[in-house]
């Protein structure tokens, strides 16, 4: 079977999966638990744009047979042989997603190994951050300045409470040679930002409030 599940999806149908765990921990009720478990394989199968096909479906719909964590776990690792992996970046495709950046080097290749919905770095000794995020077919770089912040706070990407910093971006203003500045929290983290993302609609916000145009 090809790759046909995002992380953002995978991540997702984890979730599914812990309210399943969870619902086998606290409810009794059968009919309870049959609707629970209809409604997280409804749920999960909605997350893909299209129809599923004969092989994918019936992965997706085992998730109903999860009961506890070890189901889950074992679950988890069947579906991720289908995660999409991150596309590979040559240093030709980094030096044109940073033009501007002379010195430009890749994370360590653990970092990019990970299923992703974007990769993030931060440069060293610049307290900047670096995103590849793949739109489509099309590869975003993005370099911003970035400032942890002292309290945590809700991430603009995945949407979720715990460290974040404030990641800021030089927006050409309408005048020639003027700038704008925006900024935007995300997770200090983007290894744990990558397994909380659910959905790409808020990196896609954040990219098209980010980018340069
Ligand atoms: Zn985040």
């Amino acid at each position: 079977m090809e790759p046909f599940i995002r992380n953002d999806q995978y991540n997702f149908i984890k979730e599914k999966g812990e309210h399943l765990i969870s619902a086998y921990a606290n409810v009794q009720d059968q009919g309870v638990l049959k609707a629970v478990k209809m409604l997280a394989v409804e749920k999960a199968e909605a997350v893909f744009e299209k129809q599923l096909d004969e092989e994918q479906g019936p992965l997706i719909k085992e998730l109903e047979a999860i009961t506890d964590r070890k189901e889950l776990e074992a679950y988890l690792d069947k579906i991720k042989a289908n995660v999409f992996s991150f596309p590979s970046i040559t240093d030709k495709t980094l030096k044109k997603l940073f033009p501007k950046n002379k010195k430009v080097k890749l994370p360590s290749q653990d970092e990019m190994e990970n299923t992703l919905s974007y990769l993030a770095w931060e440069e060293l000794g610049s307290s900047s951050k670096l995103l590849i995020v793949p739109i489509g077919e099309r590869l975003i770089g993005l370099q911003g300045g970035f400032q942890p912040a002292e309290k945590k706070g809700v991430c603009a990407i995945c949407r979720k409470f715990g460290k974040v910093g404030l990641f800021t971006s030089k927006i050409k203003g309408h005048g020639a040679g003027t700038f704008t500045k925006r900024g935007n929290y995300i997770c200090s983290d983007s290894f744990e930002c990558n397994q909380q993302i659910q959905s790409l609609a808020y990196l896609m916000e954040f990219v098209e409030l980010m980018r340069t145009k």
